[in-house]
């Protein structure tokens, strides 16, 4: 709301009327409203503002899997980490480099690649892989780009794989999972209270389009927005959401055509359709979701640092719960818990010292909530708006 405010008079006014709207709307759609974000920038965005305290009393913002890192397999971390401690120079991002695997905190064995650093491992903070293969050039050495993220990101990978930029001694652990597959997933996890909204990831739908919302009202019957991330987005997709319940005709509205087209980018999903093959993939924390997962098809198999070091993934029937003991993030990944239920939250786990994946990166729920107090930092605002 800090930045609402700052948004000037107009940006207030503007939030303001929304606002008045949503509560008005709200109190012809019976039962409670639960909508359920899908981008960890929607939930900064949602958080940051206080936007859930000006919600009314029958409308319910739930945090989706819109954090990449957060789902990261340990798996994958371990690999990462092996290979680096085995004399592999490892690329990063820097939130990634700070993800815990699967030892347990205080174990003498590396548990992050920052501990790898710290114990002489050559890992390098990238912000993605142009900057890797840049590094590389000027201090070539046999490296690998651990690439985590959602469609937003696996373009540029696909680009360097399909257009030969990859270095010779570059390979790549590719964790790129896909978001249509787990927002089906967790609408079979909120069966016993449906989600009856969805503000749909607005970063991954430039690149997919808002097409690939279209399912969700069609198949499911939830009102969808594609919404950008200033607070006056969201406060009109949860305006929209409300119009289409109370009509009782659910759409795919796309309230982000500033960024966002239709069809998407289809240069950048041309390259992911080259590069890769959907496949069934492991989330942490949930296990395996059907086609939720991109992998190297086989004419790149070179640049797939996982078949080239001879690292076997888990087999669904190998998979293993990775979350450390007592972390509640797969339910909070899910929003069928919030961080504050966590008895770690704030307490064992910090964003300074995070325990679990959810409080590493910027876009995790858990880092989103301790950074800005959860749900309640505006209602000194929100009464001032005379709505509470
Ligand atoms: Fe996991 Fe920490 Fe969040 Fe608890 S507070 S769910 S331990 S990330």
């Amino acid at each position: 709301m800090q930045q609402l405010q700052a948004g000037g008079g107009d940006s207030r006014a503007a939030a303001e009327k929304v606002t008045k709207l949503i509560h008005r709307v709200a109190r012809d759609v019976d039962g409670i409203v639960k909508i359920m974000d899908f981008c960890g920038t929607h939930e900064h965005t949602i958080v940051s503002g206080g936007i859930r305290s000006l919600m009314p009393e029958n409308v319910e913002l739930v945090a989706g899997p819109g954090c990449p890192v957060c789902i990261t397999p340990a798996f994958y971390v371990d690999a990462a980490i092996r290979l680096a401690m085995d004399g592999v120079r490892v690329y990063t991002y820097g939130d990634v480099y700070l993800l815990p695997g699967s030892e347990p905190p205080g174990s003498s064995r590396p548990r992050t690649l920052a501990d790898a650093r710290a114990q002489g491992a050559d890992v390098v903070i990238v912000y993605g892989i142009v900057e890797a293969i840049k590094h590389y050039r000027r201090d070539p050495k046999e490296s690998v780009f651990i690439a985590v993220g959602f469609e937003t990101t696996a373009p540029a990978l696909a680009s360097a794989v399909v257009n030969g930029r990859l270095p010779e001694k570059m390979t790549a652990i590719n964790v790129h999972r896909l978001t249509p597959p787990i927002m089906r997933y967790a609408f079979e996890a909120h069966r016993d209270a449906p989600i009856r909204g969805v503000i749909a990831p607005g970063h991954v739908s430039t690149i997919t389009g808002a097409k690939a919302w279209e399912f969700v009202p069609r198949e499911f019957g939830i009102p969808t927005v594609v919404a950008g991330f200033e607070h006056i987005d969201v406060l009109k997709a949860v305006l929209l959401i409300l119009l289409m319940l109370r009509e009782g005709k659910p759409r795919l509205v796309n309230e982000y055509k500033r960024a966002v087209t239709w069809e998407g980018n289809t240069v950048a999903q041309r390259l992911i359709n080259e590069c890769c093959e959907v496949v069934d993939a492991a989330w942490r924390g949930l296990g395996y979701v059907p086609e939720s997962g991109l992998a190297f098809r086989d004419k790149y198999s070179k640049y797939d640092a996982l078949k080239q070091y001879g690292i076997r993934e888990p087999t669904p029937e190998e998979w293993r719960y990775d979350l450390p003991p007592g972390c509640r993030c797969a339910e909070v990944t899910l929003g069928l818990a919030k961080p504050t239920d966590c008895p770690l939250f704030m307490k064992r786990c910090t964003p300074g010292t995070p325990y679990g994946p959810c409080m590493v990166s910027v876009e995790g729920a858990c880092s989103v909530w301790a950074r800005f107090g959860g749900g309640g930092l505006a209602e000194s605002v929100a009464k001032s708006l005379s709505l509470i």
